[in-house]
Parts: C-alpha cells; sequence; structure tokens
C-alpha cells in the first residue's frame, strides 16, 4: 500500500506531523496550486500500513488518519510487479 496526501484537500495544519510515530510526515516548504503549504512524505513505505495492511487485512495505526481534519490521508493500492512486462535491453 502506498501512502498519498490529497492535496485537493489538505490544508496544511500539520496535525499530521505531530502524531505520526515514524515522524513520516515532515512540514512542507513550498506553496502548491491553493497557496497551501501541505507536508511532505519522508520514506512513507516505513509506515505501518504501508507495510503490514496487505497482511493483517485491515488498518493497523491510522493515528494520522484519524486526527486530519479533512480527511486528506489515504493508502492505496500499487500496482503489483508484472515480471512479463519487463523487457531488458543490452
Ligand atoms: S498510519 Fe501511523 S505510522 Fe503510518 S503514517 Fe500514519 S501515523 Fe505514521
Ligand atoms: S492533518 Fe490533514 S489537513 Fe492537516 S496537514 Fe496533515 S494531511 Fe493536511
Amino acid at each position: 500500500m502506498k501512502l498519498v496526501i490529497d492535496e485537493t484537500r489538505c490544508k496544511g495544519c500539520n496535525l499530521c506531523v505531530l502524531v505520526c510515530p515514524y515522524r513520516i510526515f515532515k512540514e512542507g516548504t513550498e506553496l502548491n496550486d491553493r497557496g497551501i503549504v501541505t507536508p511532505v512524505l519522508d520514506r512513507p513505505e516505513r509506515c505501518t500500513n504501508c507495510r503490514l495492511q496487505p497482511l493483517y487485512g485491515r488498518l493497523l495505526c491510522g493515528v494520522c488518519q484519524m486526527i486530519c481534519p479533512d480527511q486528506a490521508i489515504a493508502w492505496v493500492d500499487e500496482r503489483p510487479f508484472e515480471p512479463h512486462k519487463v523487457e531488458v535491453e543490452f
């Protein structure tokens, strides 16, 4: 699973920065198209949900999602690896 911030919803309150035990969210530095500084993700693959949600079949930590006032945090499926589409060029 892949952690994403929906930039169309996030208002840059940085509550997620405060609560994540792995410090995956960091305060951003650049304004987006809406004039909001949204957090940036630091190695989001470390997130408990990213790593273990497929194994357990449910959300595990989710503190950031619970505290986000704008429902801007979600996990999306990553496209599975498709070995038959890999082409090696020599
Ligand atoms: S689910 Fe937990 S570990 Fe993952 S980003 Fe949110 S607060 Fe951090
Ligand atoms: S808690 Fe939600 S709205 Fe606030 S900065 Fe994080 S993602 Fe954006």
